[in-house]
């Protein structure tokens, strides 16, 4: 047994995006701060709607897996396809870019909160050229499950296993095997956790403050913690109580050319895929 140490802490960088969307960056705010297969963090947060209202209109992506996560407020997905999805507080869209998709993602709602996440997942080569598809997950899909002690874990991807009993979540059967939980714990709570030994993992922490593994070490709010290898993660919350996102997936141990939106094993495959894109093939 050995329990996974807080190895490296990424504070988020501000940023902004697609029109002007005020985001905060941990994940992928520089090709060094990634965590194979997890290429890029997004958190949106804000009661203004200045700082989202202009959303992302139309653009490309091809390579990866884009997740977004509503935790607050409304946004409507449109792709080249003629799919449409809108998402709600608690709804995810799990998005297989493949092979390319045109889509925008723009806010419905004109005032109040809205926050959520975006999370960069990349694809093995052999999947970068796979038709695009993507699936919306309701937030009543996503399985809650009750700690002993208060707090809750949503399931999103992967299983969670807490006293014998084995709950999944509805994204299964993908080749990185990710898994993606929401859990929020009371103050001073502590949950433990199997993950696959070889498979990296962080979290980030959006609510309270947590610490992470034996010895324990604070995690700062608002920052992505990488996680030592090993079979097992610990977290604590703090004294406010804390609610953050856990993932974990399979490294691909592939090469990675990344230009914006295209994420490809090498240069030449970056220049096809802008060159696919200014001729109108991205998707063909
Ligand atoms: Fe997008």
């Amino acid at each position: 047994m050995a329990m996974r140490k807080l190895q490296q802490v990424i504070p988020v960088m501000p940023t902004s995006d697609g029109a002007g969307v005020k985001l905060r960056r941990s994940l992928g705010q520089s090709q060094q701060a990634r965590l194979d297969p997890f290429l890029m963090l997004d958190e949106f947060s804000s009661e203004n709607a200045d700082d989202y209202l202009a959303g992302f209109p139309d653009h490309p992506h091809r390579g990866f897996e884009t997740v977004t996560y509503m935790l607050d407020g409304h946004m409507l997905h449109e792709d080249h396809l003629g799919n449409r999805g809108d998402l709600k507080s608690g709804d995810v869209q799990w998005m297989t870019a493949g092979r390319g998709i045109i889509h925008s993602e723009m806010p419905q709602q004109l005032q109040g909160r809205m926050r959520g996440f975006q999370l960069w997942i990349n694809l093995p080569a052999a999947e970068k050229s796979k038709p695009a598809a993507y699936r919306d997950i309701l937030a009543e899909q996503i399985p809650t499950v009750a700690l002993s002690g208060g707090g809750r874990v949503k399931v999103i991807a992967g299983t969670l296993v807490v006293e014998g009993a084995a709950k999944s979540g509805p994204i299964q059967g993908l080749s990185t095997e990710p898994l993606y939980f929401d859990v929020e714990l009371r103050p001073q709570q502590t949950f433990v956790h199997g993950l696959p030994v070889g498979h990296n993992a962080f979290l980030y922490t959006c609510e309270g403050t947590a610490s992470v593994g034996e010895p324990a070490r604070a995690l700062p709010p608002r920052s992505a913690g990488l996680l030592s290898d090993g079979d097992q993660v610990m977290v604590t919350a703090g004294d406010e109580g804390a609610r953050f996102i856990l993932l974990a997936a399979k490294p691909l141990h592939q090469p990675v050319a990344q230009y914006g939106p295209f994420v490809m094993n090498t240069r030449e495959e970056i220049e096809q895929a802008i060159q696919d894109y200014q001729t109108g093939r991205l998707t063909a």
